[in-house]
């Protein structure tokens, strides 16, 4: 058992520690006992695993405390927000299995409410309209070590400041020209206080409010207004956040808005992948993969078409549960989640990835039994089929060895195995090329030792699986492997991210099936007998099934790390 798997199975039933504040406030009656939640993502890219986590805690918590978990768009951005993404987050939270009900909320909603926030503090005297260019409003802010500069615009009159940002709304000036300020601190050890931009002005088109604005709020202005006007109680975020809070709750002060507290916790880390939408997108637009959904790539898309199960998703959500503490989890843990998952769910299919011809030469030609196979051992509900078995199969090319150890129970001169669901069978002969390699294996069945009637008192330590020739079909498999050859892609200062990518990351081969696979359609799972669990793939037309490996049947990565 592997490291991730030992940890996999130990179970941790108590609270993590945002349960527990949730637990207190309850107790103390802090929120009336209200526990609403919000998953609050940016449109600019497609959800990934990391985010999975967020949500899986946001609408877990509404679930184990009957509360309530808002979907609300960040998209305070114009430029870069996009109804492509709207969608495809609004997809994957449902596909992962969760519920916002009616309570689907765009920041953009908000435009006016936040534009009036924002004379609020003006007229408070808590903001003004800085003239400064972006060089000279940096140059201001100091460092870290050194405490910032007053802008010369900070003492504008209240009615000046008024006037300038109805123009800045108005498009009177150029993207630049002004930005709007909080007035907090131009000393405060935290660089956030530093009089931090509220509006700022872009004349961009924007996806839900088109060109009516001509100033736009800042994520810190936008996001927690937004909680405060939605009752939201618990605001989960990422621990990046946590120098943001004391803005956030500034702002929720002066301006006498209902309260939410702000929690970080440690986002997901997975070695051998990328989570930054922005290096994700740069892997599609620079088409290092095809697309955001390409198996290969840790969005939830991707996952979904490599045939990952929502329920394996949320599995593996609470296993590495939540903590303060950043670290990194093993990609195998994941799959390790997966392969539990569809164990269960997946049925038993036999599919030859790598033929090598055998002729059972006692059976006679022509001739042509239809076996019954049970789906899944696991769950007895799956039923069973029939498999066609006739005199020509193929096996797999590595199941038979010339000259094999002792302790290898597949197939060699002279040795016995059975062929699953069918009869055992002794090889006599073996055909080579001129290359040396061997085109056809030659065997004799025995008749009494069918599978479930087995009287023939043979011992066969191995159990095959096979395709009948004449009924197989043939479909294109793609075995994937990682999509980086280094644990930690972007970690490298030298370097950029792409330099990592694994050339051999997708392998496409032809693959013999059983005949009951020609009416799967795309999504199905399948545990190919002996080589893993695929999942047919939506680029797959009537004449040719496309299959993705999701993941193989054992951890094949343990050796290579
Ligand atoms: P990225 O850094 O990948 O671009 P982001 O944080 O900009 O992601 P958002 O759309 O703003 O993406 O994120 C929506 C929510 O998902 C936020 O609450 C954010 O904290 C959370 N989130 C994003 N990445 C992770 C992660 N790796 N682990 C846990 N939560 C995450
Ligand atoms: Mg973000």
């Amino acid at each position: 058992m592997s490291k991730s798997e030992i940890t996999a199975n130990t179970e941790k039933e108590s609270l993590h520690f945002i349960e527990e504040i949730i637990e207190a406030d309850n107790a103390s009656g802090k929120y009336d006992n209200r526990v609403h939640t919000r998953f609050p993502p940016e449109p600019n890219g497609y959800l990934h695993i990391g985010h999975a986590k967020s949500i899986c805690l946001n609408f877990g918590i509404t679930n184990k405390y009957q509360g309530k978990t808002n979907l609300r768009f960040d998209d305070t951005n114009p430029e870069k927000e996009e109804t492509e993404y709207v969608d495809s987050i609004m997809n994957d939270v449902k596909w992962l299995g969760f519920d916002w009900e009616d309570r689907l909320f765009y920041a953009s909603d908000y435009f006016d409410r936040l534009y009036e926030c924002a004379i609020q503090l003006i007229e408070a005297g808590k903001a003004y309209v800085d003239d400064s260019t972006s060089e000279e409003i940096r140059e201001m802010r100091g460092n870290v070590n050194t405490p910032g500069t007053n802008s010369p615009y900070r003492d504008r009159s209240i009615a000046e400041n008024l006037d300038l940002f109805a123009r800045m709304k108005a498009g009177e000036f150029e993207e630049g020209a002004r930005i709007l300020r909080a007035k907090i601190d131009m000393e405060s050890p935290n660089m956030h206080m530093r009089d931090p931009a509220l509006y700022r002005i872009k004349k961009a088109h924007h996806h839900r409010t088109g060109d009516e604005w001509n100033v736009y709020p800042m994520y810190d202005f936008a996001h927690g207004l937004s909680d405060s006007f939605e009752g939201i109680t618990h605001s989960l975020c990422t621990l990046e956040f946590e120098v943001h809070r004391p803005l956030y709750d500034w702002l929720l002060v002066e301006l006498e808005l209902y309260r939410p507290q702000q929690i970080e916790f440690a986002r997901l880390n997975i070695n051998y992948t990328v989570m930054s939408k922005r290096k994700l997108r740069q892997l599609v637009e620079e088409k290092h993969v095809n697309d955001w959904d390409d198996p290969r790539m840790p969005t939830i898309s991707g996952m979904r078409r490599r045939g990952y199960t929502p329920a394996a998703i949320r599995k593996f959500a609470k296993k590495i549960g939540i903590a303060r503490r950043e670290n990194i989890i093993d990609f195998s843990l994941l799959e390790f989640c997966v392969r539990e998952d569809l164990n269960k769910t997946a049925a038993r299919v036999m599919a030859v990835l790598d033929p090598v011809k055998l002729v059972i030469t006692n059976y006679p030609e022509g001739q042509t039994e239809d076996l019954p196979l049970i789906n899944n051992p696991e769950d007895d509900s799956m039923g069973s089929r029939t498999v066609p078995f006739s005199r020509e199969l193929y096996i797999e090319r590595a199941d038979f060895m010339e000259d094999p150890p002792k302790k290898f129970f597949r197939l060699g001169p002279g040795r016995n195995v059975r062929l699953k669901g069918a009869y055992i069978i002794t090889c006599d002969d073996f055909i080579k090329d001129e290359n040396g390699t061997v085109t056809e294996i030659h065997c004799s069945y025995h008749p009494s030792s069918k599978s479930g009637s087995d009287t023939s008192g043979i011992k066969a330590k191995g159990v095959l699986h096979w395709v009948s020739i004449p009924h197989a079909f043939t479909a294109d498999v793609r075995i994937y492997d990682r999509l980086f050859s280094d644990p930690a892609p972007d970690s490298h200062k030298e370097k950029d991210f792409l330099e990592f990518i694994n050339p051999n990351s997708l392998k496409t081969i032809t693959a013999y099936l059983e005949p009951s696979l020609k009416s799967v359609k795309a999504g199905d799972r399948f545990q190919f007998m002996r080589k893993g669990y695929f999942c047919v793939d939506p680029d797959s037309t009537d004449a040719q099934l496309v299959f993705n490996r999701t993941v193989a049947l054992r951890d094949g990565w343990k050796k290579k790390s």
